[in-house]
């Protein structure tokens, strides 16, 4: 596929920065819900959509997934997706196979709510559970119980929700082998089509105390090995560090980002790449309003992303894909040949038995995943 045919393709990324109350260990921006600005930060939202649709960027493109994040996406009526997904539908031509996905928290859905999501247009629903322990959701601050999530996940089906997603965190305080192994019997028995696993980081641990029984990082390994080994036994292909899926239900919205193409992020906070520029906006909800009613535009910064950053960023995305970077593919699209180019580096990190080649692959090895910050480094040039 050439750069042209690449670039006739799209997704968008809409951030919701809105969440009933802050979880401490949230890196994500979002802020407690204003219902003052609600109204306006949506009419910003479609004012932005409005202005990309004029835009050189997007004259003639197709886009090929929706993603609704946030925040908590699912706090809005289906009146107010519906203004969104309007919005997008009459600027742009919505590919008619396209993966349109709603983030959701179980405490702000009801049955109502999701046959309406789905009328909306939705085809994906991302259930952010995190656990099936009622005592660890309580330490996580999460505003549902375990009966919730499970009621609310069946309904999701009841309804015809044929694609769902469950976000399950490893890495909780006092989380122990014992307690994460529950949590994955009871996913096991709902069967979602996509897991995402991911293990708790602090960037800055609002509640110290908590953060002192954060297991320890061979603990968290353990975690981490236990909840992949577990899924790939129930048939989930691990395909990415964090994700699982059943064959064909892949997140096509982050291969997206994994696989280097281009996407737009519409909203406070959101992040856009176009193959040489990486571009985002303010993080902040009342100024994102205020710099869209000015000039239709928000961006904080921007950077080139220059022909060799490109091959990097290529590179360290491609190995987070777990089955591998196809070698004779990356040479065709970008003109490199990684085992030429990062000869040294490969043969440092092939020595620690971090990654591997086989065939025309190259991957992260079983060691590797969980290092993979190390390897990534190894192909960042000063
Ligand atoms: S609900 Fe999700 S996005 Fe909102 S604060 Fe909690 S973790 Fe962050």
């Amino acid at each position: 596929m050439t750069t042209k045919e690449r670039e006739e393709k799209l997704s968008f990324y809409i951030h919701i920065p809105f969440c009933r109350k802050k979880c401490w260990y949230c890196n994500f921006y979002s802020v407690p819900l204003k219902e003052e600005l609600r109204s306006s930060y949506l009419a910003a939202l479609c004012q932005e959509i409005d202005y990309y649709s004029r835009s050189q960027l997007t004259s003639g493109t197709e886009i090929e997934t929706i993603y609704l994040g946030g925040g908590t996406p699912s706090l809005l009526s289906s009146k107010e997706v519906n203004q969104i997904l309007n919005k997008c539908s009459s600027a742009f031509h919505i590919a008619s196979e396209a993966e349109v996905t709603l983030e959701a928290n179980p405490e702000s859905l009801s049955r109502q709510k999701l046959i309406a999501y789905q009328k909306s247009g939705f085809n994906r629903l991302s259930l952010g559970v995190q656990s099936f322990n009622d005592h660890e959701l309580q330490l996580l601050g999460r505003l549902h119980t375990t009966e919730q999530a499970i009621q609310c996940y069946r309904s999701a089906r009841e309804v015809g929700f044929t694609n769902v997603n469950i976000d399950l965190m490893g890495g909780i305080p006092h989380q122990t082998k014992k307690s994460l192994l529950k949590s994955l019997h009871t996913l096991a028995q709902l069967s979602p089509d996509h897991i995402s696993f991911y293990l708790l980081e602090l960037k800055d641990p609002a509640q110290p105390a908590l953060a002192e029984h954060l297991p320890d990082e061979k603990a968290m390994e353990r975690l981490y090995w236990t909840a992949a080994d577990f899924l790939s036994d129930l048939g989930y292909q691990h395909y990415e560090i964090s994700n699982f899926a059943r064959p064909g239900k892949s997140a096509r919205h982050n291969l997206r980002y994994w696989q280097d193409e281009p996407y737009l992020g519409f909203g406070a906070s959101a992040h856009s790449y176009t193959i040489n520029r990486r571009f985002w906006n303010v993080s902040d909800v009342e100024e994102y309003i205020k710099l869209i009613e000015q000039q239709n535009k928000a961006t904080a910064d921007k950077e080139e992303v220059t022909p060799h950053r490109r091959i990097e960023d290529a590179l360290i995305l491609g190995l987070r894909y777990l089955p591998g970077i196809e070698l004779s593919k990356f040479y065709e699209r970008y003109g490199v040949n990684i085992l030429d180019r990062y000869h040294q580096e490969l043969k440092s990190l092939g020595e620690m038995a971090l990654i591997e080649t086989t065939d025309d692959f190259l991957r992260l090895t079983r060691k590797g995943i969980l290092l993979s910050n190390e390897v990534f480094q190894q192909f960042i040039s000063p």
